[in-house]
């Protein structure tokens, strides 16, 4: 067994995931990151090895409780540990006006960016309580404080997380495990690529920095909510949106 702290990160193929374990590898995690397909969880596999981070890419479908299940079996083989540090970062948009949405644009968004949020969570949780230590960081969205039209799905999803984070705070924090959100701005990442030049040019005349903000940004807001130093911050949510939103 390593004396390293595990770090594990769903989504961590591309856009915000990928950045943060870029750069977490600069503070000595063990760094673990998930995909969803062959193609993805290999090219997670190339940027570990391109940038040579101490850490191995997984296959995880965060919708599924046997891919977790399966998930926290193949790190417990592959490291005799479980991970410290848990970043639940994967998260999905498939937005429509209410009046249009159908049951499965609804159910999509809230089955993988909410009750995901329980499963992997509740999975992970149990050995951080038994060490009697543990970091669960979660990347909710502006959204969630402001509303969006378009997303109440995904608005649901990320204002319920924020809400979760605060309760299972409150549940653990005698046993040493810090529960926090970071919530991103608008950043440039595939998720927003979606977005056309008009609409990205509207977003930023809106943001008093007049910019988009990039996926480290995130990244280094997670690696101090991951670090020592903020082992007295619970139940908070850091935001990271250029003054979009200000609490
Ligand atoms: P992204 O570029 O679209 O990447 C999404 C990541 O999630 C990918 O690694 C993807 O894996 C993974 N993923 C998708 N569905 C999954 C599933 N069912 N199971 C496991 N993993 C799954 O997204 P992003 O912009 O980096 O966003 C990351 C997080 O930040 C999300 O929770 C998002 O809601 C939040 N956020 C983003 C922004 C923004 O402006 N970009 C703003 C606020 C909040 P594959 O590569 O295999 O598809």
């Amino acid at each position: 067994m390593s004396d390293k702290k595990i770090v594990l990160i769903t989504g961590a193929s591309r856009g915000i995931g990928l950045a943060i374990a870029k750069e977490l590898s600069k503070h000595n995690y063990i760094v673990l990151g998930t995909g969803t397909s062959e193609k993805s969880v290999n090219s997670l596999k190339n940027e570990l090895v391109a940038n040579k981070i101490d850490g191995k890419a997984y296959k995880l479908d965060i919708r599924n409780q046997e891919s977790i299940d399966n998930l926290f079996n193949e790190i417990n083989d592959d490291y005799s540990d479980t991970p410290d540090i848990l970043v639940n970062n994967a998260g999905i948009t498939n937005d429509s006006l209410l009046i249009r949405m159908d049951d499965s644009q609804w159910l999509d968004v809230i089955n993988t960016n909410i009750n995901s949020l329980y499963r992997v969570s509740k999975t992970f949780l149990k050995s951080m309580i038994k060490k009697r230590k543990g970091r669960i960081i979660c990347i909710s969205s502006v959204v969630a404080s402001t509303g969006n039209a378009g997303q109440t799905n995904y608005v649901t999803s990320k204002s319920g997380m924020i809400g979760f984070c605060k309760s299972l705070a409150k549940e653990v924090a005698t046993r040493g495990i810090t529960v926090n959100c970071v919530s991103p701005g608008f950043i440039e990442t595939d998720m927003t690529d979606k977005l056309n030049d008009a609409q990205k040019e509207q977003i930023s005349k809106n943001i008093p920095m007049i910019k988009m903000g990039h996926a480290e940004d995130i990244a280094y807001a997670v690696s101090f909510l991951a670090s020592d130093r903020a082992s007295y911050i619970t139940g908070e949510t850091i935001n990271v949106n250029g003054g979009l939103f200000m609490q």
